[in-house]
């Protein structure tokens, strides 16, 4: 039988005709139910209550939704008792069988996640998981591909409008297409990574890197001992992965800072991104620059 596919158990001594309409009720096909309960409850010309109780009283259905990855023998199985709720749990792709799920609970460390996840990136490639997204959905997954770069998606899209995105990203995280990397101290997305194969089998063309505005500029360097006056007193060699424009006419402010190991840092940023700021698209920033961008805001208020 091929998933997903349900196994119903009925109450001992029920008549055919109870047999058959829970029998029809849970009738699937590729996925789909064939007989929707507004269809049955006007051919049996009943209520949708007691359609429901026909079904849950007189029987128990399980849904065999795939084989479990870890495993590779048992099918991962769900009870069900309804179409909308054997339709959800068809929709929240989980990955593993009760018992490995379970063996899986303890396991925490970072090397075993990101092995558990990497199994789970492999599986929702070959089984072509970005068939079951939502267009929008998909379309999302296909611009983080092709950004390639989840601060700069995120400065793009994401934080315009969070409510939007956020459980968009949660749901391609959870089926696998992407596995998002957080920041441990903060829990913040840092990186999104995915398989190098889905650009190709989305039909993705590579964003060309190098051609990117960047209108703020942040660099770290060290104290440098100085063995002749000309020598500089921080330096450092650095090596951009991308060009950063730098705009004729436009305001920018540059700033120093003085680490306690005598290192600096640097931060050039223009005046429209400094007063376009809210308190919360400091995401990337380090603490010390919100402060610094929330006085500026006062400054200019005031
Ligand atoms: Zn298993």
């Amino acid at each position: 039988m091929s998933y997903p596919y349900l196994k119903t158990k009925f109450k001992k001594n029920l008549d055919e005709k109870t047999i058959e309409i829970i029998n029809s009720y849970w009738k699937i096909e590729n996925g789909i139910f064939i007989n929707s309960p507004t269809k049955l409850r006007n051919e049996l010309n009943i209520t949708q209550p007691k359609l429901n109780s026909i079904v849950k009283k007189n029987s128990e259905t399980k849904l065999y939704i795939d084989d479990c990855i870890q495993c590779k023998k048992n099918p991962i199985i769900i009870p069900v008792t309804s179409q909308s709720n054997a339709k959800k749990e068809i929709e929240n792709t989980l990955f593993r069988c009760g018992t490995c799920d379970n063996s899986l609970k303890y396991v925490l460390n970072e090397y075993e996640y990101s092995k558990r996840k990497s199994l789970e990136l492999i599986y929702a490639f070959k089984c072509k998981y970005w068939t079951k997204l939502t267009e929008e959905e998909l379309n999302v997954l296909k611009k983080i591909i092709e950004y390639d770069d989840y601060r700069l998606f995120w400065k793009d899209f994401i934080q315009k409008d969070k409510n939007y995105y956020y459980p968009i990203i949660h749901k391609l995280n959870r089926f696998s297409l992407i596995d998002v990397q957080r920041n441990p101290i903060n829990e913040r997305a840092s990186t999104v990574n995915f398989l190098a194969g889905l650009k190709k089998e989305l039909g993705i063309k590579r964003k060309n890197k190098n051609i990117h505005t960047e209108s703020s500029l942040n660099f770290y360097l060290p104290k440098r001992a100085q063995t002749k006056n000309t020598d500089p007193n921080f330096s450092k060699r650095i090596v951009f992965d991308q060009n950063i424009v730098i705009k004729a006419g436009t305001e920018y402010i540059c700033s120093v800072w003085y680490n306690l190991d005598g290192s600096i840092n640097f931060k050039m940023k223009s005046m429209d991104d400094l007063m376009g700021m809210t308190d919360e698209s400091d995401d990337f920033e380090p603490k010390l620059i919100g402060e610094f961008i929330k006085n500026i805001k006062k400054k200019m208020k005031s």
